[in-house]
């Protein structure tokens, strides 16, 4: 761990990421010269890269030393509860915060879960319980972005991603890798949310992806309709009514959206 420390602290000061094996080892403060060895053996070729100038870090230590240093393993950091300035769109109870084993959550004194999502402990010493949240549905959406293009947001591998129905809950969206076994899972408005369409319609009649909570946004509440036209492959079909005017479109199996149809609620339908 400290070998790969330094190596770090290497590259972030100096802008120059090899280290020669006396230099690496002066600072790692270890006198026995083949016990030391022996350990920067054991992460050679897979976190640590012999060069000509030395040692350097390969990708994979890039990534393991910063979630170390980001706290991903050792943060117990827990905050809250903290009332936010919003309500929960199912009972209006005010909405509830709480951080805690690396995990924000939103829910309501009626115990609905309005939102949970994954932040790094680090975060937590630059941002109160609100500012947290708020990055967590940064995350989120980036990260649900990531797995309808494909690729994993926590190692880039290749990624499926699938809608679920079951009956008597809403179909959710879920992303799984087999590489890394990460999975972003979340409702099917997480997938509305994310299309530039959706974000268009919703611009035009003042909402704001960026602005509303993701458990405010017009799709959780009366204003959106789902429909399961099936469920061998899953087809959703959704309508999106603001103002009068309304947007509607099909959700693939994957969660991808298809068709984008605008009208009028009054029947005046410009779609072909
Ligand atoms: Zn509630
Ligand atoms: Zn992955």
């Amino acid at each position: 761990m400290d070998i790969l420390r330094e190596l770090s602290a290497q590259q972030r000061q100096l802008g120059d990421d090899s280290l020669g094996f006396a230099d690496l080892r002066r600072r790692v403060d270890v006198e026995d010269s083949g016990r030391f060895r022996y350990h920067l053996k054991q992460l050679q070729d897979t976190f640590v890269q012999k060069t000509d100038a030395g040692y350097r870090l390969t990708h994979a230590g890039h990534r393991v030393i910063a979630a170390i240093l980001a706290g991903t393993f050792t943060g117990d950091q827990s905050l809250g509860p903290v009332e936010l300035d919003s309500e929960c769109p199912e009972c209006h109870r005010p909405a509830v915060a709480t951080y805690e084993d690396g995990r924000c959550l939103v829910s309501c004194a009626n115990d609905h879960t309005l939102f949970t999502w994954s932040v790094p402990p680090n975060a937590t010493a630059s941002l109160d319980l609100p500012g947290l949240i708020d990055l967590a549905e940064l995350l989120a959406l980036q990260a649900v972005e990531q797995a309808l293009a494909g690729v994993c947001p926590e190692c880039f591998d290749p990624v499926s991603s699938q809608i679920r129905t079951a009956e008597a809950a809403r179909p959710a969206f879920q992303g799984d890798c087999e590489s890394c076994g990460a999975q972003i899972a979340g409702p099917v408005d997480l997938c509305l949310l994310v299309d530039p369409e959706v974000a268009a319609f919703c611009h035009r009649h003042g909402h704001s992806p960026q602005d509303d909570h993701v458990w405010e946004s017009p799709f959780v509440r009366d204003d959106a309709e789902l429909v399961v036209l099936d469920d061998d492959p899953v087809q959703i079909e959704y309508t999106l009514t603001l103002d009068g005017e309304s947007l509607s479109g099909e959700i693939s199996e994957n969660g991808h959206i298809t068709v984008h149809r605008t009208g009028s609620t009054e029947g005046q339908s410009d779609a072909p």
